[in-house]
């Protein structure tokens, strides 16, 4: 089995991300984030979890803020924009909200009352928009996941013919757009698209974020492709599956979950904390 691990790539950013924090709050500043959460299902309760344990564990103080609705959600994070201990923060989805937004847009909405200096999930509108014209922001973690998998992997990506299955505010789109960056021919896969075993089949490189257990099968996927599975689906033992059916790994290459995506993700995310907080005590 081909398989790329993320857990390494993941400890290396979170030691250099405890050293790092370590060094702020011995000058004074000890690196805050808050996680905003607005439900409590078990899924974003071990997400929460997960977050608040790295987060200990590098040194970075992490405040857990709980409100159910789309007015307590404002009104907190209206508090934390003002907070100067608070350099990070996040919202945890699913989100409350106007029915008629979807998901991404719901996030996106809320996300406008997070000043850049402290969005280091890229989650509002203004981070998105300085991503895609090319202005410094926070990307999103999960899609910066990606490309540092692919990095530390040693997977070339210009001119490669790469599909992404999803099309997502918060992890497709984004994603798409940095391998485009890297001068990668992109196609985006969403529900409506035709045919997609062929379409995949055609990427030398497929990333694929659609959250459906085994959408992608070994029909799907050609001799050597390099897949990253995004995907973080509950499993009835109460473990956790990805989009792809891990037999892919038999003649492809394939990021593992859970130990692939999602500790790069929590780890870029940290690092993300870190650069916010020295931002703010050099004052820029
Ligand atoms: P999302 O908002 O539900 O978006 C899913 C995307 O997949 C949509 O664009 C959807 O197409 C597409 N899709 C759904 N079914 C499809 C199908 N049968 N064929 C082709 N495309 C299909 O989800 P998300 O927030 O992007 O998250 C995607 C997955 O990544 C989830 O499993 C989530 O838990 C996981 N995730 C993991 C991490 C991590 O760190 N590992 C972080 C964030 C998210 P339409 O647009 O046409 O509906």
């Amino acid at each position: 089995l081909t398989q790329l691990p993320g857990r390494e790539l993941a400890a290396g950013i979170r030691a250099e991300t405890a050293t790092a924090a370590g060094e702020l709050t011995e000058s004074g500043c000890q690196p805050r984030l808050a996680v905003v959460s607005a439900t409590s299902d078990e899924a974003t309760a071990w997400y929460v979890r997960s977050i608040a344990n790295a987060a200990a564990r590098a040194g970075i103080a992490c405040d857990v803020q709980r409100t159910n609705t789309s007015e307590g959600i404002r009104a907190t994070l209206a508090q934390l924009a003002d907070d100067p201990e608070i350099h990070g923060v996040i919202l945890a989805t699913p989100l409350p909200g106007a029915p008629a937004l979807s998901p991404g847009a719901r996030l996106a909405n809320l996300a406008t009352s997070i000043p850049l200096a402290k969005d280091v999930d890229g989650a509002s509108p203004e981070s998105l928009g300085r991503l895609l014209a090319g202005l410094p922001a926070f990307a999103p973690a999960t899609a910066e996941a990606v490309l540092a998998l692919l990095d530390h992997h040693e997977v070339e990506l210009s001119g490669r013919r790469v599909v992404v299955v999803g099309r997502s505010v918060v992890v497709g789109k984004p994603v798409a757009h940095l391998l485009l960056e890297r001068d990668a021919t992109v196609t985006i896969a969403h529900s409506r698209s035709a045919g997609l075993p062929a379409l995949t089949r055609q990427a030398e490189i497929l990333v694929v974020a659609a959250g459906r257990a085994g959408l992608i099968g070994t029909e799907h996927v050609s001799p050597a492709a390099v897949v990253i599975d995004v995907g973080t689906n509950p499993t009835s033992d109460g473990g956790l599956a990805g989009d792809v059916d891990p037999a892919v790994a038999s003649f492809a290459s394939l990021t593992p979950v859970p130990g692939g995506v999602g500790p790069v993700t929590t780890a870029l995310l940290l690092r993300h904390v870190v650069r916010a907080a020295r931002n703010a005590a050099q004052g820029s």
